[in-house]
């Protein structure tokens, strides 16, 4: 019984349909707006439930979710109280992604790292690497999407070479958004005419 991700994320206005600049600068006729589909909290609620199931069936050992801040925060919160453990978020200061506002690890504690969404894992690996530093252990990465570039649980796609996310822990996901992506030199989009528009800051 699997939940019609996509719908929901249409439904929510989050799965934009036009002519986007991606964060890549690169050209799709869709878009993940992602934030919006957290804006309802009964909705939030739900698709975290859904991929904490998946996370428990797993038998995942986790004390604590850790997000990247901003985009992770909430997706993060809604996973930890889904999952019934502590939800801590980490954020960028000066550039360099810290721990902050008196959060701490402990030695050992098993650490899952949730973002709204996967698109290289860049953020997540970051994230991953100031809660090893600290003392505390990685155990996998979750996201509500995943772009398709890394392959997450469950999934018979192979994982592509922009992939950062580690191949030796677990990625859950609830569904895969893979966009047709075009350079704009090739953009089928612009040769009809259209003109293509950026609707958030880094596309996602
Ligand atoms: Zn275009």
């Amino acid at each position: 019984m699997t939940m019609d991700v996509e719908k929901i994320y249409k439904e929510a206005g989050a799965l934009l349909e036009g002519h986007f600049i991606l964060s890549s600068g690169n050209h799709s006729n869709r878009y993940l707006q992602s934030a919006k589909v957290l804006e309802d909290p009964k909705r939030a609620e739900m698709l975290a439930k859904e991929l904490a199931r998946q996370i428990l069936e797993s038998s995942l050992e986790i004390d604590t979710v850790c997000a990247p801040a901003l985009g992770g925060v909430l997706a993060g919160y809604e996973l930890a109280r889904a999952l019934g453990v502590r939800s801590i978020f980490v954020e960028r200061k000066e550039g360099q992604m810290e721990l902050r506002r008196g959060f701490e690890v402990a030695p050992g504690e098993k650490v899952l790292i949730c973002e709204d969404i996967i698109t290289t894992g860049g953020s997540a690996m970051e994230a991953a690497q100031i809660i090893e530093k600290l003392g505390a252990d990685v155990v996998g990465f979750a996201a509500l999407a995943n772009r398709g570039f890394c392959r997450r649980q469950g999934s018979d796609k192979t994982t592509k070479s922009q992939c950062k996310l580690p191949h030796d822990k677990p990625f859950y996901a609830l569904a895969d958004f893979e966009f047709a992506m075009y350079s704009p030199q090739k953009c089928p989009l612009c040769a009809e005419g259209s003109t293509a528009v950026k609707p958030g800051s880094r596309g996602n």
